[in-house]
């Protein structure tokens, strides 16, 4: 199937509240044009790098979301444009972004990431570490971010059930951080779910999935 026929048919499966992330890592600028021109506009990337060349050569548009590793000294190369960024694992990178951001009278919003997997290769915070970045007086100060929801990634296995676990255990962190109140914190969206697990991911409670190879076709990192 082509890239806008697989795009069509997830689309056609996701609940209206559930906002579709395409994710282009790897893929060259046809197939994401291709994408692009069946109505897709949030695309997501996992290196700075490579979605600041995207956005330069696309339509601007598109709605660029960091879903990887943040390296601190890149967040520069995007602060003019990310709209969503989903990895930040710890208080040092949001002043970063808020840092960023200023230069650009932006405010970036952001999402936490939360480690829920068992796996150690997975980044994130514990929902004690999210707790009290959001009730810290500190991020009172940040005026150039919007804390908008957490993010989460599952254990690389078959076994739905742990996947499930996961999922719930990321839900129920959702619940718990959204009672907080803060100027820059307003929480309402979950990024969980990727091209293997994103029917779970929202029977779950998940309001934001990435997908990429379900759309683009595997990914051929051997260049
Ligand atoms: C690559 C990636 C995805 C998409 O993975 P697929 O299995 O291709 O859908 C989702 N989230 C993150 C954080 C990723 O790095």
């Amino acid at each position: 199937m082509s890239i806008s026929e697989n795009l069509k048919k997830i689309k056609s499966k996701l609940p209206a509240d559930v906002t579709l992330v395409a994710v282009s890592k790897t893929k060259p600028i046809d197939s994401i044009m291709e994408a692009y021109n069946a109505g897709q506009r949030i695309f997501g990337e996992n290196k700075i790098q490579e979605m600041v060349e995207k956005h330069e050569q696309m339509p601007k548009d598109i709605q660029w979301h960091m879903i990887g590793h943040v390296q601190r000294n890149k967040v520069k190369y995007m602060a003019p444009f990310v709209s969503l960024i989903h990895g930040v694992e710890n208080f040092k990178v949001l002043k970063e972004i808020d840092k960023q951001a200023k230069k650009y009278n932006r405010v970036i919003d952001c999402l936490l990431q939360i480690k829920i997997a068992e796996e150690d290769s997975k980044f994130g915070m514990n929902s004690l570490d999210a707790k009290t970045i959001l009730e810290s007086n500190e991020l009172k100060d940040l005026n150039h971010i919007n804390i908008v929801g957490v993010m989460g990634m599952a254990t690389f296995t078959e076994d739905t059930k742990q996947i499930e676990k996961e999922f719930k255990t990321l839900k129920n962190i959702f619940e718990e951080l959204k009672n907080i109140q803060s100027k820059n914190c307003h929480l309402k969206t979950i990024s969980m779910g990727m091209s293997g697990d994103y029917d779970l991911a929202i029977s779950c409670g998940s309001t934001m999935v990435r997908i990429g190879s379900s759309i683009f076709g595997e990914r051929n990192y051997s260049h």
